[in-house]
């Protein structure tokens, strides 16, 4: 915390702060008229930093789009504690109560928390600032150099970590910094600084300001195979399933025009069709790229569902039980105490109220051989309202009935070049300098050359009226297949759903009889007092089916991204969300949107990068 607010004299600092914290680094004068504003905070903090640029952003008529700020912490106070600090302040308690809000689960490695409808975005990396910082990739506008208890905290104006700090600065990059101690001084100088007192300092808080300005020429964006940002114009996105959607939304909060065009008569009407969805993170012993990516993924779909949609009709955060049957799927060795907010093993009280919920002594998470995880984290949700919600973003613009047939790259009506988007007659039926191919399992099909290759995975789940609450589970449950026990289907009738078959290479979403009977072999083995409950529906024919085509990628995460650059430039892709769409697709959006601006990503470096389309084609 630059400016740290003591029992003592709380007010003096917090007010130092405000008058010339950001006074120092130029703001908010900078950033008027800009797109992005990129902060960089070593030492997240109490927050005040953040909570102060943030109020600053919120009151500027001249702010940018969207402001990022990217912090680090080693140790996060709780949320409690935030509160707390954040009380002395009252002008600031309302932005605190939000952050307090989304203060879960910090785990190591990096969080996106998300504010003001997307425009405010919080990058909040737990762990050592060196470290974390090999995982980002921007350019940052400020930095704010900071650690809690700064005289004592051993990385401030630590020479490694002004190192890394560096990196991240372009000439003219302005820093802030609580102490004027010598050897900060002589760091940042080293560092390439330009050295100023802040004026009016008081002796408590004697902030040092500095401009990034090297007598040497610094590394250009391109040398440090960064990428080169892009200049929001038109963007056409292929599909408005949950992949086009997310990316769609992702794009026309920074500026593009999006038109999303889809084969259907109306939104979701492909795998984004599924009645009602669970949501889960993944968990491995080994702890993951996918696990914790689940995790990242669950984060943004919440964030999206408690703004836009309406809890308990729309989606739930219910929790989700899941047997173990092979044992896969542990929880991690020394599993953190913040990863109980994502998963935990299941307790007596999730293992009772089963019990007691389905009326058997035999409640089968029970048995000893049979261990269960209980995701707090997990529930469900609609993929439908989902994908209405993001496309009602303002910027976007949907077309239906619109089958694409192929691409063709032109330079005769734009001079850097735009795609023509042909259907079957090779009639041009919109024109843009981006697209994102986002058609499930017919993106590969799409792309004028062949990238990578996408395998269908035909699934179908049944569902039906709850006409007997007392056979359902209170929670959903997973494991061999998911059991969701009380969603309200379109009629607002009380309704179960059960899933999924899993039949590869079949791209066709035809409702097969065969597969009522595996799904209720499934039901019988995940829930079996449930399943006698339900029994007669399924043979009485009163239950209805549903049939979609999920999408993988040779291993299984999803593709996004920009193709290539030289080849096929402007078009990317988005796909491969295989049977997690529901908690990928609005991370990938935004994962998409971090590379096409040089944004800060959501997500740690490596993680970005294992889902890039080019990991079939190069090395990166
Ligand atoms: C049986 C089953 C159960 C599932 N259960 C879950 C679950 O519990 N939780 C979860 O998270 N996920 C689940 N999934 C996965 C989830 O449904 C998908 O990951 C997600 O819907 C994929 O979204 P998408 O946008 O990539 O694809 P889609 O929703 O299929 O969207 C692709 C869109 O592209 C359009 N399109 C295709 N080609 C063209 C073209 N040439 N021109 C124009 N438009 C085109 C299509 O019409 C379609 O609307 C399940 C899937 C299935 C099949």
């Amino acid at each position: 915390m630059l400016l740290r607010a003591t029992s003592h004299q709380p007010l003096d600092l917090l007010l130092t702060a405000r008058q010339i914290f950001l006074p120092s680094c130029g703001l908010p004068a900078a950033w008027a008229g800009q797109r992005q504003w990129r902060v960089l905070e070593t030492g997240f903090g109490h927050g005040q930093n953040f909570l102060l640029t943030w109020q600053a952003w919120k009151t500027d008529p001249q702010r940018p789009q969207l402001l990022h700020v990217v912090s680090t912490d080693e140790d996060p106070l709780s949320a409690k504690n935030l509160l707390r600090e954040a009380a002395v302040h009252p002008d600031l308690l309302p932005l605190a109560i939000q952050l307090c809000e989304q203060w879960y689960g910090l785990l190591p490695g990096f969080h996106r928390l998300v504010f003001e409808g997307g425009h405010v975005l919080l990058t909040l990396g737990i762990g050592d600032t060196k470290l974390l910082l090999k995982e980002q990739f921007f350019e940052a506008d400020t930095v704010y150099l900071g650690g809690r208890n700064t005289p004592h905290n051993p990385n401030f104006g630590d020479p490694h970590t002004l190192k890394a700090v560096t990196r991240y600065c372009r000439r003219g990059t302005r820093l802030v910094c609580p102490t004027a101690a010598s050897n900060v001084v002589d760091s940042l100088t080293k560092a390439g600084f330009e050295v100023h007192k802040a004026p009016g300092t008081i002796p408590q808080a004697a902030p040092l300001e500095a401009c990034f300005n090297p007598h040497w020429e610094p590394k250009k964006a391109a040398q440090r195979n960064a990428p080169k940002p892009r200049t929001p114009s038109r963007c056409v996105v292929i599909g408005a399933g949950l992949a086009g959607a997310a990316c769609a939304a992702s794009l026309a909060r920074r500026g593009w025009q999006v038109t999303v065009l889809d084969a259907q008569e109306s939104a979701a009407g492909g795998a984004s069709s599924l009645p009602v969805g669970m949501l889960a993170p993944h968990m491995s012993p080994d702890d993951s790229l996918l696990s914790r990516l689940s995790r990242n993924g669950l984060r943004a779909t919440y964030q999206v569902a408690k703004e836009q949609l309406l809890a308990d009709v729309d989606w739930q955060a219910s929790g989700v039980l899941q047997r173990r049957f092979d044992g896969s799927g542990g929880l991690p060795i020394d599993w953190p105490e913040a990863g109980e907010h994502w998963s935990r093993l299941a307790g007596p009280a999730e293992l009772s109220a089963l019990e007691t919920a389905i009326g058997s002594t035999r409640a089968p998470a029970q048995s000893d051989d049979i261990p269960a995880l209980w995701h707090a984290a997990g529930g469900w949700i609609k993929p439908e309202r989902l994908v209405r919600a993001l496309l009602r973003t303002p910027g976007i613009a949907a077309r239906y009935g619109a089958k694409i047939a192929s691409l063709k790259r032109s330079t005769s009506s734009s001079p850097n070049g735009s795609w023509h988007l042909l259907d079957a007659e090779e009639n041009c039926v919109a024109e843009a300098e981006l697209v994102v191919l986002a058609a499930g399992f017919e993106s590969a099909g799409l792309m004028p050359s062949e990238c990578f290759m996408l395998q269908a995975i035909r699934g179908q789940v049944t569902w039906g009226l709850v006409t007997d609450a007392s056979a359902m589970p209170p929670f959903p449950v997973n494991g061999h297949g998911s059991f969701i026990p009380a969603f309200l289907n379109d009629d607002g009738k009380r309704s179960w759903l059960m899933g999924a078959t899993f039949e590869r290479d079949n791209h066709h979403a035809d409702i097969q009889e065969k597969d009522q009977q595996d799904i209720f072999k499934r039901l019988q083995q995940l829930l079996p007092a449930t399943a006698r409950a339900l029994k007669y529906s399924f043979d009485a024919g009163e239950t209805r089916a549903w049939a979609g085509v999920r999408c993988v990628s040779p291993d299984r995460l999803p593709i996004v991204g920009p193709l290539d650059d030289a080849t096929l430039p402007g078009l990317c892709v988005c796909t491969a969300l295989g049977s997690r769409g529901l908690s990928f697709a609005v991370l990938c959006g935004e994962v998409l949107a971090a590379w096409l601006h040089a944004e800060p990503l959501p997500i740690e470096k490596r993680l970005a990068q294992s889902l890039r389309a080019s990991r079939y084609r190069f090395s990166e």
